[in-house]
């Protein structure tokens, strides 16, 4: 049983009034610890605590901040095993995933955002014998960083490390389902020679609770948010009365459309990958797919074939492919998804329940659903699970409205060997990340973010320094 305390000021404590809440293993189902339960006194002693520790650590340099930031990095890859166990045991992931993905990608934010920060720039505008402007860059202050429960560690670590290496403070807010990785990089930061105050972490819930006061505080100037488009709303209601500057990453119903001409193997693979992997519990999965009609029964048999050979079960077994999900409530919100799928004409040719050899844990079989439309509510709101629809397309201009029939914009991905259509659907597609023949490929430097309700702003590379920092400008008359 582990005792997951708050990390404030440089020290790790209890709430004022001693409340904790349980963290659950979802694959087991067994109560695994006890979270301290933050309210509004300890986000403001992190708050203040971090502010305090502004001061200082804004002065530093680039190079000093790198510095620490790849000590960070280093220690993560050190304690991978750890780190990953403790992210499959919050999440019920696959362990394999979380070593292969989750904790080393969590190592490279810090090693890339420690190097990016050290060759940023900034602009001069000579007006020819009249004035110099040139802009200097400076840290914002203190950032509120709120993360979802599904890449906890991966997720938290793409906002902590250009906050840091920009030289913010923040105040960490992790999902309540997945309070342990959060903690373990609180005790790394400290290893590594972070000053006390400058990381702080506070356990607790979202509405009228810890996350929320987060985002009212005055004294707090940033916020990131990862989760989903109505906690979006929520937090940009409650930071509005404080003009906070705000960073959203929020949910997604991305598109997948195969074209007839694609390479049916790298298609297809990639699918059940984008479709499955995490449980299906990524942003970025391709929930709606679209196939153009002369390949669709043979995909839509191979997609089927391939859901039903995914192995799934215990996250510690390193054959799993599917693990549990995140818990036994979300569950019931992804069958109650697909209970009325079916309501509305839907056909599900694979999964839609628990599987039978599992007795215990938040387990839902991959899930495909056919004879389903737009106008169901399976292909316009985000399920979060593993659950796919598919739908057969006769024209680029049809599934391109279908594609974008959506208030989501986060992600889409097409499938074809001719070059002209795919940069003619890539340009028409409305969404803030294009693969094209690929999915989940990502550069760090590139902006990742969502159109329309699937984010405000951009992260990676300069993006995220163009979040985390202020320009100014200084004028001088020559
Ligand atoms: P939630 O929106 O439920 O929660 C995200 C975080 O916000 C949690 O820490 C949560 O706390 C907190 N929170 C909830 N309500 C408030 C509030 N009113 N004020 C302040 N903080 C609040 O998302 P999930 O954790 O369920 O994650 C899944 C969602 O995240 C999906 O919609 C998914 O698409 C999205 N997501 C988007 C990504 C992107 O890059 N665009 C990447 C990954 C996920 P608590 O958990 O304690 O309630």
């Amino acid at each position: 049983m582990e005792r997951v305390l708050h990390f404030i000021d440089g020290a790790f404590v209890p709430s004022e009034d001693g409340r904790t809440f349980d963290n659950v293993n979802p694959a087991t189902g067994e109560r695994i610890g006890t979270v301290a339960e933050g309210g509004r006194a300890e986000i403001d002693k992190a708050v203040r605590a971090a502010r305090r520790a502004f001061r200082s650590w804004s002065r530093t340099t680039a190079q000093e901040r790198a510095a620490i930031l790849h000590r960070i990095a280093n220690l993560i890859e050190e304690n991978l095993e750890e780190l990953a166990l403790l992210e499959t045991r919050d999440t019920g992931k696959p362990l394999s995933l979380a070593k292969s993905l989750d904790i080393p990608r969590s190592a490279y934010n810090f090693r890339f955002f420690a190097d990016f920060v050290k060759g940023l720039s900034t602009e001069t505008f000579e007006m020819e014998g009249v004035a110099l402007n040139y802009a200097l860059r400076r840290p914002v202050g203190v950032a509120g960083l709120i993360s979802p429960w599904n890449l906890p560690l991966f997720l938290l670590t793409w906002k902590v490390a250009p906050c840091l290496a920009a030289g913010n403070t923040c105040v960490i807010k992790p999902a309540e389902l997945t309070p342990m990785t959060a903690t373990k990089l609180a005790e790394i930061c400290k290893q590594a020679g972070v000053p006390d105050g400058v990381v702080n972490v506070v356990h607790g819930f979202g509405p009228d609770a810890a996350g929320q006061f987060l985002t009212e505080h005055e004294d707090v100037d940033l916020i990131s948010l990862t989760g989903e488009t109505t906690t979006g709303k929520a937090v940009m209601r409650s930071a509005a009365s404080t003009l906070k500057r705000l960073s959203f990453e929020l949910g997604g119903k991305n598109p997948n459309i195969v074209f007839a001409d694609c390479d049916f193997e790298d298609a297809i693979a990639t699918t059940v990958r984008s479709s499955f992997v995490n449980q299906g519990e990524v942003c970025l999965c391709g929930s709606r797919i679209y196939v153009e009609r002369p390949l669709y029964d043979r995909f839509v048999e191979a997609l089927v074939d391939r859901a039903r050979k995914l192995r799934i079960g215990d996250p510690l077994d390193p054959q799993t492919d599917v693990g549990s999900l995140i818990s036994e409530e979300h569950l019931q919100r992804v069958d109650g998804f697909v209970r009325r799928a079916v309501e509305q004409g839907g056909r599900v040719l694979t999964g839609g329940k628990r599987p039978e050899h599992l007795a215990r844990g938040a387990f839902y079989e991959p899930t495909v659903i056919v004879d389903v439309d737009e106008t169901c509510e399976i292909t316009r709101q985000e399920v979060f699970g593993p659950v796919v629809t598919v739908q057969p397309f006769d024209t680029e201009e049809e599934v391109i409205r279908l594609a974008n029939d959506t208030h989501y914009g986060l992600s889409a991905t097409l499938w074809t060997s001719n070059l002209k259509r795919a940069h003619r659907v890539a340009g028409e597609l409305e969404a803030g990340v294009i693969w094209v023949n690929t999915w989940f490929l990502r550069d760090l430097r590139t902006p990742f973010g969502g159109m329309k309700q699937s984010g405000i702003g951009r992260e990676g590379g300069v993006h995220s320094f163009e979040f985390f920092t202020e320009l100014k400008n200084v004028c001088i008359k020559l």
